[in-house]
């Protein structure tokens, strides 16, 4: 048996991040990964000379990545990450705040009877843009890379963490889901559907709108944001990390701490970090030997983690153009938000997918795809190139797009028991290429070399994430784990003895930038 200080299990971001600072402080760490490589949703691909992202798109730094990079030295460059706004024909590139504004003129011209809703609107957002300023914008100090003198960092940090409070204390009070409160500003359904119809559904509104502050903080790195993983693992390595891939952990003895593979070998550990699927971890941990109350708090803790499901997940078209990257840079930048239909979803995603949901068995093929071709033409997509932003991603004159939207789990999952999926993908594809081919970009439909997909099935057989989630918990039902940032610090503790959780399912909302911070605490805990 391998017996190690602390096992962290998942090298995706949240768990590479929790091993780097781990060995950064000399602890003697394993990684045990169930893939060939790490970085989870985060991470990049190539497939005849096309590179192709498999997650995130790009980063958000969230005043946390650039500290990252600047702390542990990570030779990484970083590209710009321009995002495009775009509705049928009209595009925005947001590279300044008063881009918002120039969306509201977008949104005005296409809506002429709802001006003062737009404004509505707008003033909310531009609120939250300042909070965000105070959360994100500058780099947080506390994660400086040297503590010199403390009493030459304390006032910054005094008066950072006064104006943070204050805008924690705000965002905790705009919980409410983001459908909500639109309602409150507007009533023309398809404004709202263009402003919302591209996040999950009850995303407490602070969150959903704050997107548009975050569109200006992306980055790319150089090589994609597979290199920025790679980094990671090269510089866990460098400091002496051990990282295994192929490497399923499908059974935790909890009392004993020892934890199987799907080899059947065993690693005893003294502290661990599970920076996988939060539902797994309680399903393949025995309680047997624990002591009653300990017992009892796990069999709680796990009722209330297994009663509670993911938020939605993602379906993704890659395809290789013959096409130049310059036809692309005509009419947006390389990441881009794109509705081709003013009209909006209306209730395609909502009540007509629960209609379908409700009577599958009798819903036929025919029916199924009338549906999809409405879900795909007044859906928005986000559409990423990545030579674009890095001229490196593609074969020279050609060029690689993935076009994505969030896409329903359990559609796919009864797609699949029908015999249905290969045909189903093959669709989707179809009608992603046939959208964007009648709006944005007219020339792709005759030049495409090759394209393929996944879907949220694929996400959840790669990761092992529940229900597909890209973002942990879904904000439908009542969340299992800390959803308030003022207890953000407890969010990595479970009711097992010496686990700690860290990533997507150990705090909501979730994403990239609450994976990294998770990572860092759970890292701390293990003193
Ligand atoms: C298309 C797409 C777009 C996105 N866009 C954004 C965005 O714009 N902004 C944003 O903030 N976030 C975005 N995200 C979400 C973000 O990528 C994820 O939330 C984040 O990467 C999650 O990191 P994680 O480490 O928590 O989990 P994961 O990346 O899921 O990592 C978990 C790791 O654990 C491994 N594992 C699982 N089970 C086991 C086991 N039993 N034994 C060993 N290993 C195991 C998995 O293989 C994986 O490597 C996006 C995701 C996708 C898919």
């Amino acid at each position: 048996m391998i017996h190690k200080d602390i096992i962290v299990v998942g090298g995706g971001i949240a768990g590479l991040t929790a091993t780097l600072s781990l060995v950064h402080k000399d602890r003697d760490v394993l990684l045990l990964e169930k893939n060939e490589s790490c970085g989870g949703l985060m991470n990049s691909f190539e497939r005849d000379g096309f590179r192709f992202e498999v997650g995130a798109r790009a980063l958000v730094n969230a005043g946390l990545v650039k500290p990252l990079i600047k702390e542990f030295a990570l030779d990484i460059e970083i590209l710009r990450n321009t995002i495009t706004l775009g509705i049928e024909d009209r595009t925005l590139k947001v590279d300044a705040e008063q881009s918002l504004y120039h969306y509201a003129d977008i949104l005005k011209d296409l809506y002429p009877a709802s001006k003062d809703e737009v404004d509505r609107i707008i003033q909310t957002i531009h609120e939250i843009i300042e909070d965000m300023k105070v959360l994100y914008g500058v780099d947080n100090p506390l994660f400086a890379k040297k503590k010199k003198n403390i009493m030459i960092l304390a006032p910054s940090v005094v008066a950072w963490m006064l104006k943070y409070l204050r805008t924690i204390y705000r965002i905790n009070k705009m919980d409410t889901p983001f459908e909500d409160y639109l309602d409150l500003l507007a009533t023309n359904q398809s404004l709202k559907d263009i402003i919302g119809q591209h996040f999950f559904r009850n995303t407490p509104v602070f969150f959903a709108l704050s997107y548009f502050s975050l569109y200006n903080d992306y980055i790319y790195p150089k090589g994609g944001v597979g290199a920025f993983i790679q980094e990671l693992v090269e510089a866990v390595e460098a400091r002496g990390g051990d990282i295994r891939y192929k490497t399923e952990i499908v059974g935790i003895d909890a009392e004993n701490k020892v934890l199987r593979d799907s080899a059947g070998k065993e690693y005893r550990y003294n502290k661990m970090i599970w920076a996988a699927d939060l539902k797994a971890l309680y399903t393949m941990t025995s309680d047997e030997g624990m002591a009653k109350q300990a017992q009892d708090k796990f069999r709680t803790r796990k009722q209330a983690v297994m009663a509670n499901k993911g938020a939605e997940s993602v379906f993704s078209v890659f395809i290789a153009a013959d096409l130049p990257p310059e036809y692309f840079h005509e009419k947006a930048s390389g990441h881009v938000f794109y509705t081709p239909d003013r009209r909006g979803l209306g209730t395609v995603h909502t009540t007509e997918l629960q209609t379908l949901l409700q009577r599958w068995d009798t819903v036929q093929k025919e029916e199924l795809y009338l549906w999809l071709e409405k879900f795909c033409r007044y859906n928005t997509f986000e559409i990423s190139i990545p030579v674009l932003r890095d001229p490196d991603a593609a074969p020279p004159g050609k060029t690689g797009i993935i076009i994505s939207t969030l896409f329903d789990y359990k559609l796919t999952s009864l797609i699949r028991a029908r015999g249905w999926y290969e045909e189903f993908k093959k669709k989707v594809e179809e009608l992603f290429i046939f959208t964007v081919s009648s709006s944005i970009y007219p020339n792709l439909k005759d030049k495409v070399l090759f394209s393929f997909s996944t879907s949220p099935w694929s996400i959840y057989e790669r990761v092992g994430s529940s229900e597909g989630s890209i973002v942990g918990w879904s904000f439908e039902g009542k969340i299992p784990v800390v959803t308030s940032m003022f207890k953000m610090a407890s969010s990595v503790k479970t009711a097992l003895p010496d686990v700690y959780i860290a990533g997507k399912w150990a705090f909501s909302p979730a994403g990239g930038p609450t994976a990294i911070m998770t990572g860092r605490i759970a890292a701390k805990q293990c003193k």
